[in-house]
């Protein structure tokens, strides 16, 4: 081809561009260097299509900035139906629990006595309030339950022998497997009983001069039904006791406030467990409590010491920044009916499924109308879980907006592509598909205003 035929476009040079004031407007904001690239890439891309718009240039680079540094980890509705939602973040954090995290974002008073002007203890903040609320003599926390139950078996039980029931050697969620946390914890496991009937003699008979603890643990998300027996958690305390062995109790969830008084299945406690003879309590600070992801540890002075002293505890340490969560969490604790108030969890758990239904009914329409032709929507009863190792089948009645496709062919496709729409709102909504339609359990939808906004924006 001749080049007469073939006229070049004249592009501008990378230096110009660069200080065109949009283009100066987009480094501060997105950094020289990303811009400069961007510039780069628009430059080539003009070469290839031989075609050059100066005027829409510094719009496009905004859009390239803007979805490069885009955040990933968002916000979002979950609409699941399952409230504490480990792929969602779990427990969602109270107001005061999220005022407090910005506050302690800056240097912060973490491990720094202000009335001595030394040094302080980490823990102290929490401590104060786990001892007040549950009881023990002492307490400290780690990054999550599964760190404080591999801390606990280490430190009382490295090389030593451990019994427990084969009715809880569980699996928790993805990698929380009994077995595995304890080996990796120099704990030798032994397994006593089986997986349906479990007496106190079988672990009377596998205490010898290796034992190191006893220890239970709650078989959260599993249920063991029919022929089934186990020694009250207080009769395997007095005999770890006879034997002068600390007695560890993995709670899970570890509320602290009694469940079946608001309604809700019933979940032992700390305070229970304390009660009962337990040395060591260990549970989970983003199930029911409701806070931030942390371990909790609460029990007998001199082996909390002995946890605290141990290095994997070091390694093992929450950010301040969940610490001021935590602490801020557990201070709502101390007025009971003020924490079912403020704290999400239990707030969204206690939700009266009326409350529920009638938020479905008013947000219906504006629904209907955004997800179109293609789909009927209804107002229908549904069930919750509460989700975290809790029950499966402890479900709770709930109410949600239902979407089904209305052609009779290619409803798989047609719910995949709703599903697809709602997560790409700005505040993606997450829903489930069952029954050839798709779901979305309003019991956690809290910001009404916020999700029937953005609905105008779906385009499914
Ligand atoms: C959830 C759970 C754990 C693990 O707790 P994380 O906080 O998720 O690390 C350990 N033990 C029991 C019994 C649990 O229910």
């Amino acid at each position: 081809m001749p080049d007469s035929e073939y006229t070049r476009i004249q592009l501008p040079s990378v230096d110009s561009l660069l200080s065109l004031p949009a283009i100066i407007a987009l480094a501060a904001q997105y950094g020289r260097r990303p811009t400069l690239s961007a510039v780069r890439a628009a430059l080539d891309e003009a070469r290839t299509c031989n075609r050059f718009d100066a005027t829409t240039l510094p719009e496009a680079l905004s859009r390239t900035l803007a979805s490069r540094q885009a955040i990933g980890l968002v916000a979002v509705h979950n609409l699941t139906g399952t409230v504490l939602h480990t792929n969602l973040g779990r427990a969602p954090l109270a107001d005061e629990a999220v005022q407090a995290m910005v506050a302690a974002a800056g240097a912060a008073a973490v491990e720094f006595d202000l009335a001595k002007g030394r040094r302080g203890e980490r823990d102290a903040h929490v401590e104060r309030w786990l001892c007040r609320l549950t009881g023990a003599e002492a307490a400290l926390v780690v990054n999550n339950n599964a760190s404080a139950v591999l801390l606990a078996l280490n430190a009382l039980a490295d090389r030593k022998e451990v019994p427990v029931s084969r009715g809880e050697l569980v699996e928790i969620g993805g990698a929380f497997r009994v077995p595995d946390v304890m080996k990796r914890a120099g704990a030798r496991l032994v397994e006593v009983g089986t997986t349906n009937r479990t007496h106190l003699r079988d672990y009377a008979d596998a205490i010898g001069p290796k034992t190191g603890a006893l220890m239970i643990v709650h078989p959260s998300n599993y249920a063991i039904q029919g022929f089934t027996a186990k020694p009250a958690p207080g009769e395997i305390a007095a005999l770890a006791h006879q034997h002068s062995l600390p007695f560890i109790d993995d709670l899970g969830s570890g509320a602290l406030v009694d469940m079946a008084a608001l309604g809700l299945p019933a979940e032992r406690t700390p305070m229970q467990a304390l009660a009962d003879g337990a040395d060591i309590v260990t549970f989970s600070g983003d199930k029911l409590l409701g806070g931030p992801q942390a371990g909790l540890v609460v029990g007998r002075k001199d082996l909390v010491e002995k946890l605290r002293r141990n290095p994997l505890k070091r390694a093992m340490r929450l950010d301040k920044v969940m610490l001021a969560a935590l602490e801020a969490t557990l201070v709502l604790y101390d007025d009971p009916e003020r924490a079912v108030q403020r704290i999400p969890a239990l707030r969204l758990l206690t939700r009266p499924a009326a409350d529920i239904r009638e938020m479905a009914e008013r947000l219906a329409p504006a629904f209907a109308a955004a997800v179109g032709q293609d789909f009927a929507v209804s107002v229908e009863d549904c069930q919750s879980q509460i989700g975290s190792g809790a029950l499966p089948v402890d479900l709770l009645p709930s109410a949600a907006l239902v979407a089904r496709p209305t052609a009779a062919r290619g409803k798989g496709r047609a719910l995949s592509r709703l599903a697809a729409a709602l997560r790409a709102l700005p505040r993606p909504v997450v829903g489930r598909t069952a029954d050839d339609a798709l779901w979305l359990d309003l019991r956690c939808l809290e910001d009404k205003a916020g999700f029937a906004a953005q609905l105008k924006e779906l385009r499914p």
